[in-house]
């Protein structure tokens, strides 16, 4: 059976990537998303098992020392990490699977699996991202005004990503990702 596809999602906080995955998961039967540990409190609406595995720093330590994740990194002060066993089985399975990560993260994967996709999910402007995550409202200003920082820093760093996708509109862009991840499959077969 053919293994299915290590697919690096990443962008910057805020700029819809979760919207774009719903669409992903709803067109693509064959595509799941890893989901990640964190040591963020989780934000309103957010479940325990489903958006991530919300864990305290000792356990997200412990983790570390068994070598449970593929990656893992620290972000404006919260440390996210991808565990490993469900990714590699999944794949196993010929799934497609997707962690949604950030940069650091993105580039332990990219080193230990160069055989990785990655898709980076752009605004249409920084403007477009700085009234989006404001009208999230779901941090606070100074929270924000640390993920708009990471955020430009990461934008930088798009040349190093297989793929860049402009979220200018959530069903075009979802349809970009969803051909991308067709012509690589139809390429291996
Ligand atoms: P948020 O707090 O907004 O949910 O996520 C903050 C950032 O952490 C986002 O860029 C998100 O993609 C990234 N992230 C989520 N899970 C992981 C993970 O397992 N590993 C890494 N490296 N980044 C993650």
């Amino acid at each position: 059976m053919n293994k299915g596809l290590l697919v690096v999602y990443a962008g910057a906080s805020g700029v819809g990537k979760g919207t774009i995955m719903k669409r992903l998961l709803a067109e693509n039967p064959n595509i799941r998303l890893s989901v990640s540990a964190t040591t963020r409190a989780p934000r309103e609406g957010e479940q325990d098992g489903r958006e991530y595995y919300f864990v305290t720093r000792e356990e997200f330590e412990k983790l570390i020392a068994e070598d449970g994740f593929l990656e893992h990194a620290e972000y404006v002060g919260n440390c996210y990490g991808t565990p490993k066993a469900p990714v590699f089985k999944m794949l196993d399975e010929g799934l497609d699977v997707f962690l949604e990560i950030e940069l650091k993260g993105f580039l332990q994967i990219k080193k230990a699996y160069p055989e990785c996709v990655s898709i980076f999910i752009v605004p249409p402007s920084f403007e477009e991202l700085q009234a989006r995550l404001r009208g999230r409202g779901t941090e606070s200003p100074e929270v924000i005004a640390e993920r708009l920082k990471t955020a430009q820093e990461e934008l930088s760093h798009h040349h190093l990503f297989d793929y860049v996708v402009v979220n200018d509109d959530v069903d075009r862009a979802a349809k970009e990702v969803l051909s991308i991840i067709s012509a690589i499959k139809t390429e291996k077969e």
